[in-house]
């Protein structure tokens, strides 16, 4: 089977159960995927929870698939990883939430900030929902086990007075002259007496427009770290990857085996 083999499907399944899949994920698996009748393919629940399903049964209206052995995995990494990312404008901000799902972001919240693009596309419930299938397209890409929980977007000042105990908040800013982000990340996991004292790392990334030093003041009263990714100017949205990319290593999140 092409890959791309993964499907999400918000459904309680059960070992041995044969299920008729419903038709828009019938659709995808007999033809977006090309499955045939007798091939496997893996049911993800979203919530860290992956079944392997035979297709028993396959026509133009239906395919009814008989569901394995889950394989549940606690957490697809030690630390959680959330990406707090500033309004950018909907095709930009719609990159980051794909690339963010695929490399294992546990949580993404859209953040208000004062240069922040004014959200003049879709807005409210119907942009949740595509930002929701985007996140879903991505997963299922990728064959990941959890869906990033996604947040509305909340003014930056939210995003600072709920850090969980044992978060750690990094907050890249190109006119800091600040260390670089894995050196202070380095020394912040060791201050606080190893990578099992955090609990989660927070990220701040910018808008096109960038923060501005009264928000870099805010964050750092708030504790977080200023950082820099270099000596270039990052767009937004490389910068979120480059950021959660070094993060995520720093913790070894990067070196597990595919468990496929
Ligand atoms: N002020 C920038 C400019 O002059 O174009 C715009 C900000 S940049 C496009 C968007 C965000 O990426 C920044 O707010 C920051 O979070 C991050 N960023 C980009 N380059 C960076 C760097 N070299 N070091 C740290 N953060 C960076």
């Amino acid at each position: 089977m092409p890959a791309g083999r993964f499907v999400l499907l918000d459904v309680a399944l059960a070992q041995d159960a044969e299920i008729e899949l419903p038709a828009e994920v019938a659709h995808q698996v007999r033809d977006v995927l090309r499955a045939s009748l007798g091939d496997t393919i893996h049911l993800l629940d979203g919530r860290g929870a992956t079944y392997p399903a035979e297709v028993v049964a396959l026509d133009r209206r239906h395919v009814v698939v008989r569901v394995g052995s889950p394989r549940v995995r606690t957490a697809d990494f030690p630390v959680r990883f959330v990406l707090c990312q500033g309004m950018l404008k909907a095709t930009k901000f719609e990159w980051v939430l794909q690339k963010a799902t695929e490399l294992g972001v546990s949580a993404i919240q859209p953040l208000l900030t004062e240069r922040a693009v004014a959200a003049t596309e879709m807005t409210g419930e119907a942009r949740q929902r595509r930002w929701q299938r985007i996140l879903a397209e991505a997963l299922e890409q990728c064959g990941g086990d959890r869906l990033p929980e996604l947040g509305t977007p909340r003014p930056m000042m939210h995003a600072l007075a709920q850090m969980p105990p044992g978060a750690l908040a990094l907050f890249p800013w190109e006119v800091a002259d600040a260390s670089p982000l894995r050196a202070t990340l380095g020394e912040a996991v060791a201050e606080r007496g190893g990578a099992h004292a955090i609990a989660e790392v927070r990220i701040f990334i910018g808008p096109e427009g960038g923060f501005s030093a009264g928000e870099a003041a805010l964050a750092q009263r708030h504790g977080a770290l200023l950082v820099t990714l270099g000596s270039r100017i990052l767009r937004a949205e490389t910068a979120a990857l480059v950021a959660i990319t070094l993060a995520l290593d720093a913790f070894g999140a990067l070196d597990a085996a595919p468990m496929r």
